[in-house]
C-alpha cells in the first residue's frame, strides 16, 4: 500500500497520528479539495488492478478508460451479483471478482430470500475502515474541547459468525472489525480510550457483554466524557437494560465482585480488575439516582461529564430521538458517520448539528461514487413510486429499468436534488446500488454532503433489521391463509414500528370480516397469537435474529379494528391530499394522526407468544 499525500497518489490511505489533530485536518482539507482528481484516481486503481476479473474481463478489455468502464459495465442490484458471491462463498477463486483476496464476507442487513446479503471484504479493507476511524477524531476535536481528559463510555457487541462452505468466516461488519488486529491492536490514542475492556466488547454472549460493559460504566464514571452505541437502538437497550439490572449492578460494585452468572472467563478477569476494591459510597450514590421516580436526563445524572452521546440517530434511528432526550437531559446526539458492509462512505463535519440537519461528507478516497437521480413528487409527468421509508421527505423513486439508469458523479451532484448511491469499491463490487437514498445539502469544499433521507423499500425498521413492503405482504399472506380457513377474511391491513416502548415491536392493523356477513368474528387468542408468530416466523433472518438472539425487537402485535376504519384512514389521507382516484391503502403509516385513527377503533390485540426460528446461516 503506498503511503503519502492522498492527492498525489491515487485510492491510498495516508498514515497520521490521530492524536495530531492538525494533521488529520490536513489530510480532510486535502480530501474534500481534490475530490475530482482523488475519485479519478480511485476509479483508475480499482479498474486496473481488477481488470483480469472474471467479472469486468466480461465488459472491459483489460484496460482502464472511464468512458469504456461507465459505458459496458452494468449498475447492478444484489441479485446479480450474487451468482459470484455464492461462488466464492463455496469455494472458487476470489479473483472472479477481486485481483486482491477476498478473506470475509461481511453478512449484510438487507437481505435477499431472506438472508442477509453477504459483501466481499479483504485485508487491505481494513485499513481503510482504520483510516476512516481516524478520521473521526479531528472532526470532533475541532468542536469539543478535552476529550483526552477522560474516557468514552462505548457500548459495542459483537454478534454471531459463521463459516461458507469455502472455510470463509462470515460476519457481521462492526463484528468483523472488532475482531480484527486493527481493533484488538489499535496504538494508543489518547482521544480514543474506552470504558470498556476488550474482553467485555468481544464476548458472544450478549447478556454477560451488556453487564460488564455497564459495570465498567458505572464503576468509571467521573472519567466519563462521552457514552454511545453505534445505533440508537442498541445504546436505549441498554439503558433498559441498566433499569431491570442496576440493583445487582450495584451490589456488585458495593462488595467488589461481580456476579456469579457471568462466567466468561476474559469478563470476568478484566471486570474484577475494574472493580477492584468495595465501593459502598459509589454504590450508594448510583443507587439513589437509579432509586428516583422519573428517569429523565438519567445519562447526566450518572456520567455527570458526559459532554455527548454518540449514536447513529438519522435514517430509521431517528423515531428515537425524543426518547434519547428525555434520558440524556439536554446532551447533543451526535450522529458521527455513515457507512455500511459494502464500505464506509461519509462523515458529518458538523458533529454538534441537530439530529434532522446532519449531513454527511462523502470520503472521495474510500471508493468510486456514482448517484442515480431520484425525482421529488410531481417533478414531471413520469410514473413514480412513493417513498415508503422511514423519511418525512415528499420525495418519490421513480421506478427505473436499470438500462435506462445515467448516473451522475460525485462532483456533479446538484444542490437540493436527491440520488441513490452506486459503489465502485476496492473489495470487488462495481457500480453497485446500495438501496440508500441521498439529498445534497451542500457542500465542504469541493465534496457534496448529504443528508440520508432513507432506504428504498423499506417500511418497517426497530433495530437493524429492513422490512420492505414485499416481506411484509409475504409475512401477513401467510399468516392470513389461517384465519381464512376459519371463516374469516382480512379485508385490510397497514403497520407501524411502535417504540413509544424499549425494545420497539411491529404492529400489524387488521380489519377482519365473517365471511359471509359484515361481522365482526369471535376472534380465538391462540389462532389469532398463531397469526401474530407466522408473520414473525416469515420476516427476514435479520428481523428474526433480532426477535431472538438480540432481543432488539419485542413480540410483534396485531390489533384488530372495527369496521369501517380503513375507510376512516382513506378520509384522513384524502384531507391530507392524497387523489382519490388514485388511492391505496398504505402498508406502513407513520403519521401520529394516521396512528391515532386506527388505534382509536381496536377492539383487540393480541402478541406473538414465542420468539421465531433463528440461526446463523
Ligand atoms: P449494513 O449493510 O447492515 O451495515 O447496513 C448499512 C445501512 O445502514 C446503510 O446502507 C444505511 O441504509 C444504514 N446506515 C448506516 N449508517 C447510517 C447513518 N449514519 N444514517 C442512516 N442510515 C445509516
Amino acid at each position: 500500500m503506498t503511503r503519502g499525500n492522498p492527492c498525489q497518489l491515487p485510492g491510498m490511505l495516508p498514515n497520521y497520528d490521530p492524536n495530531d489533530s492538525e494533521a488529520g485536518m490536513k489530510i480532510l482539507e486535502d480530501l474534500t479539495e481534490n475530490v475530482e482528481q482523488i475519485q479519478q484516481r480511485v476509479l483508475e486503481e480499482i479498474v486496473t488492478r481488477n481488470a483480469r476479473t472474471d467479472y469486468l474481463k466480461g465488459f472491459l478489455d483489460g484496460q482502464f478508460d472511464k468512458q469504456v468502464f461507465k459505458k459496458t459495465v452494468p449498475v447492478v442490484n444484489y441479485e446479480d451479483i450474487k451468482p459470484y458471491i455464492e461462488r466464492i462463498a463455496n469455494g472458487d477463486s476470489s479473483n472472479i471478482i477481486s485481483a486482491e483476496p477476498i478473506i470475509e464476507l461481511l453478512t449484510s442487513s438487507g437481505t435477499s430470500g431472506g438472508q442477509p446479503k453477504m459483501m466481499p471484504s479483504t485485508a487491505e479493507d481494513l485499513h481503510r475502515k482504520t483510516f476512516f476511524y481516524n478520521l473521526l477524531v479531528p472532526v470532533m476535536n475541532k468542536y469539543v474541547d478535552g476529550l483526552d481528559e477522560g474516557k468514552a463510555m462505548y457500548l459495542l457487541f459483537v454478534k454471531p459468525e459463521t463459516k461458507t462452505p469455502s472455510g470463509l468466516m462470515a460476519r457481521p461488519v462492526l463484528t468483523s472489525y472488532y475482531k480484527s488486529n486493527n481493533f484488538k491492536n489499535r496504538p494508543f490514542n489518547r482521544f480514543n480510550v474506552y470504558t470498556s475492556p476488550d474482553e467485555t466488547i468481544l464476548c458472544s454472549d450478549s447478556k454477560q457483554s451488556m453487564y460488564c460493559q455497564l459495570l465498567c460504566g458505572l464503576v468509571q464514571r467521573q472519567e466519563v466524557l462521552r457514552v454511545g452505541a453505534v445505533f440508537a437502538s442498541a445504546f436505549l437497550r441498554a439503558i433498559k437494560f441498566l433499569e431491570h439490572n442496576w440493583k445487582e449492578l450495584c451490589s456488585n460494585i458495593r462488595t467488589g465482585h461481580v456476579s456469579d452468572w457471568i462466567t466468561d472467563p476474559g469478563c470476568r478477569k478484566v471486570v474484577s480488575l475494574v472493580l477492584n476494591k468495595t465501593k459502598p459510597e459509589l454504590a450508594d450514590l448510583i443507587e439513589h439516582e437509579c432509586n428516583s421516580k422519573s428517569w429523565e436526563g438519567i445519562i447526566k445524572k450518572l456520567w455527570p461529564r458526559t459532554k455527548y452521546i454518540e449514536v447513529i440517530v438519522t435514517g430509521s434511528m431517528a423515531q428515537y430521538v425524543s426518547t434519547l432526550e428525555y434520558y440524556s437531559g439536554g446532551l447533543p446526539l451526535v450522529s458521527t458517520m455513515y457507512a455500511s458492509s459494502e464500505c464506509y462512505f461519509g462523515i458529518n463535519f458538523k458533529p454538534l448539528s441537530k439530529p434532522w440537519d446532519v449531513s454527511y461528507t462523502l470520503i472521495p478516497n474510500m471508493a468510486y461514487f456514482e448517484f442515480l437521480p431520484v425525482k421529488k413528487k410531481n417533478e414531471d409527468g413520469a410514473q413514480y413510486v412513493q417513498c415508503n421509508g422511514v423519511c418525512k421527505e415528499n420525495c418519490m423513486e421513480k421506478e427505473t429499468e436499470k438500462e435506462d439508469v445515467e448516473t451522475v458523479e460525485l462532483v456533479d451532484v446538484k444542490l437540493g436534488q436527491y440520488y441513490e448511491l452506486v459503489v465502485t469499491t476496492f473489495t470487488g463490487l462495481y457500480r453497485y446500488r446500495v438501496g440508500d437514498i441521498l439529498m445534497v445539502t451542500g457542500f465542504h469544499n469541493k465534496a457534496p454532503q448529504f443528508r440520508f433521507v432513507h432506504r428504498r423499500n423499506v417500511v418497517l425498521s426497530i433495530d437493524t433489521d429492513k422490512t420492505s413492503e414485499e416481506d411484509l405482504l409475504k409475512a401477513v399472506t401467510k399468516a392470513k391463509v389461517i384465519v381464512e380457513s376459519l371463516g374469516i377474511l382480512l379485508i385490510e391491513y397497514t403497520s407501524y414500528a411502535d417504540t413509544s416502548s424499549i425494545p420497539g415491536h411491529y404492529v400489524l392493523f387488521w380489519e377482519i370480516t365473517s365471511k359471509g356477513n359484515n361481522h365482526l368474528p369471535v376472534l380465538d387468542p391462540k389462532i389469532m397469537e398463531q397469526c401474530c408468530s407466522t408473520v414473525e416466523e416469515s420476516l427476514d433472518s435479520v428481523y428474526r435474529r433480532c426477535r431472538r438472539k438480540d432481543n432488539s425487537i419485542g413480540p410483534l402485535e396485531i390489533r384488530v379494528v372495527q369496521h369501517g376504519t380503513f375507510d376512516a384512514l382513506m378520509d384522513f389521507c384524502v384531507s391530507q391530499g392524497s387523489s382519490v382516484n388514485q388511492y391505496k391503502t398504505p402498508r406502513c403509516i407513520k403519521s401520529g394522526e394516521a396512528i391515532n385513527i386506527l388505534d382509536s377503533r381496536v377492539v383487540a390485540r393480541f402478541f406473538s407468544q414465542k420468539a421465531p426460528f433463528w440461526e446463523p446461516v
